[in-house]
């Protein structure tokens, strides 16, 4: 096993950016492919063009499993190790967030980043020794004007953020499931998923403007040795980065505009200062969302933040603004 302060000494942040392929409304407007991605790491963009560096660069034909092997393996090897960790989607409504933190959950091809952590993890359990006994419990819910509502229990809506006998915040009385097996989580998934769709009238527009938390923990007892590991992994589909159109929002959509703003502007300097390093405060609480990420975020955590790109000369403001915000968490 790794020597937990060398492994920490490496950079915890890790920003992979990813281009979809154009889609029918963009190519039947007549839209360019902006993005010239030029080394695995490096993608132009923009109009004058701009030379952009990630920690990876996956474009329009990139496959889920590439994915899923650069940005989200090596964390789920370290949570198995006891640490902590987190992997965002972030960007515009539309931008591939799901895609590629979901995907189509129960195609083998097509399936994203959360149900190929739950095989690898039940596959690492079923290779351990007898000796090893693993308690895997998970919570689904999501953010919304900066209310936890829990998606495993619908009459849970607004649940309170507090912090335990070590000063580690947690969401206070949130449905924890204990599963057994793969297929137990994806019931949970597809349960959580259903009682999302049930309170809402139109599930595009409300997960445009909710974040969505999926969180595994995994706890390990060696029963010969009495020791004790837990590890914990925050998977987190974010609100549509969009900025609201300058006229004509008001009333609901203008206050939950203003409010995933706030929360994304919160997210992103609590992940710059992280990736400063040289920042003594943190600001974790600015908000809901990074005051529950505390303890999986920075410093001995493993992140990577996905930052999902539309190609299409349309979008070029917005891919812009998304792409600055991978650049500020660097
Ligand atoms: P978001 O969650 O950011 O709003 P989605 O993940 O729902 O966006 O993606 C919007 C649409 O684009 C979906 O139909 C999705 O299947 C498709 N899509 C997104 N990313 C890709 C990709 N990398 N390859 C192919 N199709 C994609
Ligand atoms: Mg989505």
């Amino acid at each position: 096993m790794a020597n937990k302060e060398d492994a920490a000494a490496e950079c915890s942040i890790k920003v992979m950016c990813r281009f979809r392929p154009l889609n029918s409304s963009e190519k039947e407007r007549g839209d360019e492919f902006l993005p010239k991605i030029s080394a695995e790491d490096k993608v132009t963009f923009g109009r004058p063009s701009k030379m952009y560096t990630f920690d990876r660069v996956f474009g329009p034909s990139s496959t889920q499993e590439q994915v899923y092997v650069a940005g989200a393996r090596p964390i789920v090897k370290d949570v198995l190790e006891g640490y902590n960790g987190t992997i965002f989607a972030y960007g515009q409504t539309s931008s591939g967030k799901t895609h590629t933190m979901e995907g189509v959950l129960h195609d083998d091809n097509l399936r994203g980043i959360i149900p190929r952590i739950i095989d690898d993890i039940f596959n690492h359990i079923y290779t351990m020794d007898e000796n090893l006994e693993f308690h895997i419990k998970i919570s689904y819910f999501e953010i919304y004007l900066d209310k936890v509502k829990d998606l495993l229990d619908v009459s849970k809506t607004n649940l309170s953020v507090h912090e335990d006998k070590n000063r580690v915040p947690y969401v206070k009385g949130c449905t924890e499931r204990f599963v057994a097996s793969p297929e137990e989580v994806m019931e949970t998934i597809d349960e959580g998923k259903s009682n999302r769709h049930v309170a809402v009238t139109n599930m595009n527009e409300h997960s445009s403007r909710s974040h969505s938390i999926f969180l595994i923990n995994v706890k390990q007892e060696n029963t010969m040795t009495e020791t004790k590991l837990t590890g914990k992994l925050y998977l987190v589909d974010l609100a549509g980065s969009e900025k609201v159109g300058k006229t004509g929002a008001e009333g609901t959509v203008l206050h939950e505009a203003m409010n995933i703003n706030k929360s994304l502007s919160s997210l992103g300097n609590v992940i710059s200062a992280l990736a400063d390093g040289t920042k003594t405060h943190i600001p974790y609480r600015d908000s809901k969302m990074t005051r529950i990420l505390q303890d999986s975020l920075g410093g001995n955590c493993r992140t990577t933040i996905f930052i999902c790109c539309s190609p299409a000369s349309y979008n070029e403001p917005e891919t812009k603004s998304t792409l600055l915000f991978g650049v500020r968490a660097k």
